[in-house]
This record gives structure tokens, sequence and C-alpha cells, in this order.
């Protein structure tokens, strides 16, 4: 079912993607779109305040072993997204995924085949694959 709807997305972003059909087109628009998704989540922290990053080394003894290390590890994110920032945040990934799906189309990779492949590496690597 859900490969259904990421060839849907795939086609359907072929179907709309008339007016950027060169990939040198495509390749800026998202480069542009990342850039526009982290300047989402900045905003979110410098202009509106709902989250702060509190960032700094992640320290851990280096006997200890992954998984166990893992559990010491933080996001640096304080605070939840408002509504108003995830709605924005939302819509810049999304931009960001159409870009994503349209470089598929132009160079002839499935997403959803792409994803699952990605799937099954986080599966049989867990945390290793980190590494
Ligand atoms: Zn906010």
């Amino acid at each position: 079912m859900k490969d259904i709807i990421v060839d849907d997305f795939q086609d359907t972003v072929n179907d709309v993607l008339f007016r950027h059909k060169s990939i040198v087109d495509v390749m800026t628009k998202l480069q542009e779109s990342d850039a526009r998704l982290n300047r989402a989540i900045a905003k979110a922290v410098t202009i509106c305040g709902c989250i702060k990053i509190n960032a700094q080394k992640q320290d851990f003894p280096e006997d200890m072993d992954l998984e166990q290390a893992c559990q010491f590890t933080s996001s640096h994110i304080e605070g939840e997204l408002c509504d108003d920032c995830k709605e924005v945040i939302n819509q810049e990934m999304q931009n960001h995924l159409f870009y994503l799906a349209a470089l598929c189309n132009l160079l002839d990779i499935n997403l959803y085949d792409n994803m699952l492949e990605e799937y099954d590496k986080l599966n049989t690597l867990g945390t290793y694959n980190l590494l």
C-alpha cells in the first residue's frame, strides 16, 4: 500500500514538473529547498523561540558499547515546535521531497525502492550503520 503512495507521489511529481525539467534546475531547487528547511528550523529557534538548541560535545566512556552510548546522546533540542513552526517546517519538507522525487525521476531511480533499500540496510546493520 505504502509503495503505491510513494510511486504515485513520484509519478505526480513527474506530471507537474514541466517548468524545472532540467537536471540543473532540479539540482539547484533541491539544494534551495534544503536551505529553506534549515532556515525554517533556525527561525523556530531565533524568531519564534518555541525550541532552543543547546549543543555540546557528546561525551560518553570509550569502553561503552554503541547501544549504551546511544542512550547518552542528545538531539540538543529543548522545547517543542509550536503549531505555526511545525506547519512551516512541514511545508519545507514537502517541497524538499518534491525535488528529491523530481531528481529520482530524471535519473530513473525509484524513490520507494531506494527507501526500501535504505530501510533494509538500517534493519540489517542497526546502530552499526552509523559508524
Ligand atoms: Zn514556533
